[in-house]
């Protein structure tokens, strides 16, 4: 046997008398390694998840108020097609439905309004009805809401 190898032996020795003395510290730590973990890196990320949680839960109600005052996707009908309520603005190409005196959507294009009286359709700047003659105050959110059931849309398809 060499020096080396005497030294080598040794020192094999002494790691595992080392490893003996430490290994149950060691197998603690190991198993404590997941809890570690758990706070180091998933504590902060569950934290983080909270936080973006919160803020879109606190939000959340504020949203809803600015999409009842603002455009409403309106319900499909059987046939899949969107059913727009009378005497009121609505986007044929979205399916959005505005609220009453709107005459443009959002990209500046012209909305469509259908008449609550005869149920054609035009473009919802204007007022007159081409085809019954029925002025339509849409700036008027009472006045829409007392005017559709006089006039239900024929067939509930969309006339555009
Ligand atoms: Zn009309």
């Amino acid at each position: 046997m060499s020096l080396v190898d005497e030294i080598s032996h040794l020192w094999t020795q002494a790691l595992g008398l080392i490893a003996k003395v430490v290994s149950p510290d060691w197998g603690s730590l190991v198993g404590l390694l997941p809890l570690f973990l758990l706070i180091g890196v998933i504590g902060p990320l569950v934290s983080i998840l909270a936080v973006v949680w919160l803020y879109y839960f606190v939000r959340r109600p504020r949203t809803k108020v600015r999409f009842v005052e603002g455009p409403r996707l309106a319900l499909l009908a059987a046939d899949g097609l969107p059913m727009f309520p009378v005497g009121e603005p609505y986007d044929v190409r979205t399916g959005l439905i505005y609220p009453p005196g709107t005459s443009q959507n959002d990209a500046g294009e012209l909305l469509s309004v259908t008449c609550p009286m005869c149920g054609i359709a035009r473009f919802a700047d204007v007022t007159t009805c081409h085809n019954c003659g029925l002025v339509l105050k849409v700036d008027r959110r009472i006045a829409v809401r007392t005017l559709q059931p006089a006039g239900p849309p024929p067939g509930g398809a969309a006339a555009a």
